[in-house]
Parts: structure tokens; sequence; C-alpha cells
């Protein structure tokens, strides 16, 4: 072997050149190359686990602060109380246990990309051959005056599910009767774009039942939004959307968009001066990267992380892929299933690399399924593929939204909205 590189020695062997006799084990059981994977959401465990399925030989460590994760989709269910906070809850004991991927708990703190090193908060330093991030999402918290990351402790945005969600569901409790809760949708590109609307669907749900006279007010700083036509017919069909009574109205702010809070009246105030109070107030931010990728300067002046779609590289490192909701993929819209689906593609650019093999041109998919109420479901579908100018589109004539005329066709998407959430969670974290 002497004068043959390591990466020589391997394409050698694979080629067939050398007798694998005498090196089986070693094959076996060295590691090719370390990945460390930033953040055990839907792109980070999709990722570790389709890294290990392709090439065993890889090393692959996520390092996550939680010791397991809640699953944002289904998380509006909450709302209406189809599904609890622990039934949200995933363990990372699969991936450990099925794919052998490391599951560190801690918080990356610094990413030494000159020295492919990351420093936990911990202290430790773990060396990379690549990184994966997929931190998710961070709020912008200088867009709306009067609100922080403090004050969203007493006026949940609810947007990272957990502790927030439970929060906002006891405030919509304990309302008083004919209370209002008012909804600040944000502004493109956000996390989870029908995610708004959802989320009022389900607690309109809960106050036909529990507090009739009460409404949801969406200020929205959008002129349209998500499955618009799909979840206004079933507002009407079952929430009075549209008469006196409705028990959700939508406002579009879209040239006097809310800038203001003021904490103490629970108003929020828009650009023009007008004011808006309500007894449960839920204002869901502007949105960016999360903290880790901003900081380490991989965000452009969009906030979101820029990659080379084709093997998610950040156009500032050649080493450091980007997945999920932090990177920028626009026109796939920043959700669960499209995190999975960027995962998987990152997965085969990152093992086409490591092999020294050419990337495939991937494409990526989207489903994203609500429920309106829980007998009416609705969807959009997307396809998307890789240009020649390297840029993603969608495929045409591909998914759009779901229309029907079949009886009881409603009824079934609210099952398949239900089966597509346990099959992601399946798909990506066992
Ligand atoms: C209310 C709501 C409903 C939704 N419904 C749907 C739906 O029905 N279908 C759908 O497809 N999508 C849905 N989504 C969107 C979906 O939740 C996100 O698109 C998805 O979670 C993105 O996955 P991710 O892995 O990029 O980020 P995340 O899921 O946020 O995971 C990121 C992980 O990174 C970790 N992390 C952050 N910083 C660090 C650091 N410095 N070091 C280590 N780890 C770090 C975090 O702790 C987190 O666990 C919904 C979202 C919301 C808010």
């Amino acid at each position: 072997m002497a004068g043959l590189s390591r990466r020589q020695f391997l394409q050698a062997a694979v080629a067939g050149v050398l007798p694998l006799s005498g090196c089986r084990k070693w094959l076996q059981t060295a590691t090719k190359a370390h990945v460390v994977v930033v953040g055990g959401g839907f792109a980070g465990a999709t990722v570790a686990k389709t890294l290990r399925l392709l090439d065993s030989a890889i090393k692959v460590t996520i390092i996550e602060p939680k010791s397991y994760y809640i699953t944002c989709p289904a998380s509006n269910w909450l709302f209406a109380d189809l599904i609890t906070q622990q039934q949200l809850s995933v363990s990372y004991q699969a991936l450990k246990d099925n794919y052998a991927v490391d599951i560190l708990t801690d918080r990356v703190a610094v990413i030494e990309s000159a020295r492919r090193r990351i420093c936990l908060a911990s202290g430790q330093q773990i060396s990379y051959d690549r990184l994966i991030l997929s931190p998710g999402i961070s709020f912008r918290w200088d867009s709306i005056a009067g609100y922080d990351a403090q004050v969203a402790e007493i006026f949940p945005h609810a947007w990272q599910a957990g502790p927030q969600t439970q929060l906002l569901q006891q405030q919509m409790h304990a309302m008083p009767k004919g209370g209002v809760i008012l909804i600040a949708a944000p502004p493109d590109p956000y996390r989870c774009p029908p995610g708004p609307y959802e989320r009022a669907s389900m607690m309109a749900y809960w106050l036909k039942q529990h507090n009739p006279r009460g409404k949801i007010i969406i200020l929205d700083p959008k002129r349209s939004f998500s499955k618009q036509a799909l979840f206004e017919a079933g507002w009407a069909k079952y929430y009075g959307y549209g008469t006196a009574n409705s028990l959700i109205e939508w406002h579009s702010l879209a040239d006097n968009p809310i800038t203001q809070l003021d904490v103490a009246s629970r108003t929020v105030i828009s650009d023009f001066g007008d004011r808006f109070t309500a007894d449960v107030l839920n204002i869901i931010p502007p949105q960016l990267a999360a903290d880790i990728a901003v900081q380490t300067e991989l965000t452009d002046e969009s906030g979101w992380c820029p990659v080379r779609p084709e093997s998610s590289q950040s156009l500032f490192d050649d080493f450091i892929h980007v997945i999920g909701d932090a990177a920028h993929f626009a026109p796939i819209p920043k959700s669960a299933f499209a995190a999975n689906s960027e995962a998987k593609a990152c997965a085969l650019a990152v093992v086409a690399l490591l092999n020294d093999k050419s990337i495939a041109s991937p494409n990526w998919l989207n489903t994203c399924y609500s429920l309106v109420s829980p007998e009416h479901g609705i969807s959009v579908a997307g396809v998307y593929k890789l240009d020649a100018d390297k840029t993603v589109s969608a495929v045409v004539g591909a998914g759009g939204v779901s229309h029907s005329s079949v009886a009881g066709y409603r009824l079934q998407e609210a099952e398949y909205a239900r089966i597509a959430y346990r099959s992601l969670v399946n798909n990506s974290f066992f």
C-alpha cells in the first residue's frame, strides 16, 4: 500500500484492483469520515439516518440540546384536543439503536469552519469532515417593538412546539366567555405557510364547543395565504365565516403591518397606528435562520442560508451543508416534509462527495395537510426540480391544492392528514 493515499486505496479496492481478503475487516470497521449534524429535527434526523443507510462506514453524530424532540406538525391539533403533548414527542433512541447514529445532548456554541471543528456549550470540541447544519429557525425580535424573547414567555408565539404551545392552549382555555384571540401572522417566508390558518381552525373548533361567543381574529401582513380558498370554504361550513357571528375573521394588513405591542393593554399597534386589543395574543414574528447559522455568517441579507441546491452546500463554505427551514430552497416551502426531502438529497450528495463520485440531480417533494375540523382535511403538494441554471423550480402540473367534488373526500383527507403525520415521523426518526 506504500504510496497510496487512503482515498486512492479505497477507490482501487472498490474498483476491484486490490485483493479484498486481507483488508476486509478494515473496510468493514474503519470510519471513512465523520459527518456532524447540528440539530435533530426533521431535517437532521432524516439526513443522519439516510447517511448511515447509504454508507455505514461514515460516522454520523447529531448534536441536539433537547433529549427528545417535539414535532411542530400536528401541534396545532392540541388546540382542538385531538392530540397530546406526549403524542407529539419523539425519542432519539431508534436512531441510535437502528442506525448507530451517535447523539450528543448538547448545543453547538461555535463553528470554527476554518478548522472544521465545532465547540459545544459544554466545552467539548469535535472535528468534522463535513458539517450538516439543520438548526431550524429563529425570530426577528426587532420587527415588533415591545415583543422579544422574554415577552414571548407571556404572549407565546408557539412556533417552536413544546411549552409555548401548551401555554397558548392554557390561555385559550382560561379566556373569558365571548373573548377574542388575536393571531398576528408572519410575513413570507416562514415555517409552515398554512400553519397560522390551521391553528385558527383548531382553535375555532374548540371555541365552538366551549366558548361559542368567542372570536379569533387573524391579522395578516400578506394579501393572501396558503390554501386560502379551501380554508375559507371550510370556515364557512363549520364556523360561520363571512357572517356576523363568525368564529374566525381574517384581515389583510399588507400595507399597514403590526409594528408594536403594548404589553400592559394586550394591544398590538399597526404602522398607521391602528390598535387591536385581545384577551389572548398569539404573535408569530417574522423569521430567519437559527442563531448558529447567523453567527457563523452562513446567512445572506434575506436572513436565510443560501445553498447550492444540488448538494445543499453553503455558498459560503464548501464543507458545510444547510438543510431544512434554515436553508433557502425557494420555491420549496419551509415544511417538515420538505426538510425530509432536502435531507435525503443532501445525504446522497454527501455520500457522493465523500466517495469522489458525481452528484445526481435531485428532485424534491412537499405535501402539507391541514385540518379545518377533525372531519375536514385539505392539502397542498409540490414537486420540484433542478433547472439547467442550477436553480430550483416547481414542476408545472405536478401537485397543487386538493380539489374534489367526491362526497366524503374531506373526511378522507382528514384521515390522510393523520396518516401522513405518523408516516413522516416514522420516516424521519425510526
Ligand atoms: C404550528 C406548526 C405546524 C406545522 N405543521 C406542519 C405540517 O403539518 N407539515 C409539515 O410538513 N410541516 C409543518 N410545520 C413545519 C415544520 O415543523 C418545520 O418545517 C420543520 O420542523 C423543519 O425542520 P428542521 O429540522 O429544519 O427544524 P426544527 O424542526 O426546528 O429542528 C431544528 C433542531 O435544531 C436544534 N438546534 C437549534 N440550534 C442548535 C444548536 N446551536 N446546536 C444544536 N442544535 C440546535 C433545535 O433544538 C431543533 O431541535 C409546522 C410548523 C408549525 C410551527
